[in-house]
């Protein structure tokens, strides 16, 4: 048996963890908590997607405009820095230097994130500069192809997934924290759509650890991926 100590300790750890997975499955949650477990910085991917997709409606873009978009994500400076406000966020997202923590989380832009995503050179592009991030190491990536295509070789890879009634509460809850009531139905309806539009990009890494967020709390999540690694790192 390790300590928990030695079990935390760099040494034991992979650089690089990515956490794969649909909308609503309890990615962020998870990422941020583990990542704080072992010292580790949380990436959210997502965000460069959302903050692209939100200069574009800004900037009045026609989102069917590929060529446009892809220019759009070579010019647009995105930066992900530690929280700068106290306000139960999880990081700071700049655009061109100005905060859109918030505006990325709008229903506009859930709407409107998967079409600008689709996009191979928009991909390509952000891609690039998450494969930067992700090649620092010492960082737990979440987002949907990060296990197949942004870091195939990380050595320790999760897929979470949770059934459609569960992610769709999950982003109910999410929603009436920013004061906004829809219902059960319509995060339902939209949580699926989402799903059917990234399905391209969704699926678990042939190596990955596939966990159900169902009936676990996100604190047993962890415990159960450092156990892995453990059972993984020991002779
Ligand atoms: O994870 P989140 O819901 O913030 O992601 C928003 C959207 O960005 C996804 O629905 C998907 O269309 C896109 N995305 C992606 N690849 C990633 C992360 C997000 O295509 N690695």
């Amino acid at each position: 048996m390790h300590s928990t100590a030695t079990q935390h300790n760099p040494m034991w750890l992979p650089h690089v963890i990515t956490i794969d997975g649909p909308a609503g499955a309890g990615k962020s949650t998870l990422g941020e908590l583990l990542a704080r477990r072992i010292g580790y910085l949380y990436f959210d991917t997502g965000v460069m997607y959302r903050a692209l997709t939100l200069q574009a409606l800004r900037d009045g873009y026609n989102l069917h405009d590929a060529a446009a978009l892809e220019q759009l994500a070579h010019a647009i400076r995105i930066d992900v820095v530690p929280p700068t406000v106290d306000d139960d966020r999880q990081y700071t997202v700049l655009v061109n230097g100005n905060d859109v923590t918030w505006e990325l989380r709008s229903p506009e832009v859930d709407r409107h994130v998967s079409l600008v995503s689709s996009y191979p050179g928009v991909r390509a592009e952000l891609i690039r500069r998450q494969r930067e991030i992700g090649l620092r190491g010492q960082v737990v990536m979440v987002g949907r192809d990060i296990g197949t295509r942004v870091m195939p070789d990380a050595p320790l890879k999760i897929y979470l997934q949770a059934s459609l009634e569960a992610r769709a509460r999950r982003r109910l809850h999410d929603q009436q924290r920013q004061g906004l009531a829809p219902t059960l139905e319509q995060v339902q309806a939209e949580v699926a759509r989402r799903d059917a539009l990234d399905q391209h990009v969704m699926a678990p890494a042939s190596d990955a650890l596939v966990l159900s967020s169902d009936n676990i709390t996100p604190e047993n999540e962890v415990d159960w991926i450092l156990a892995q690694v453990q059972r993984d790192t020991t002779p």
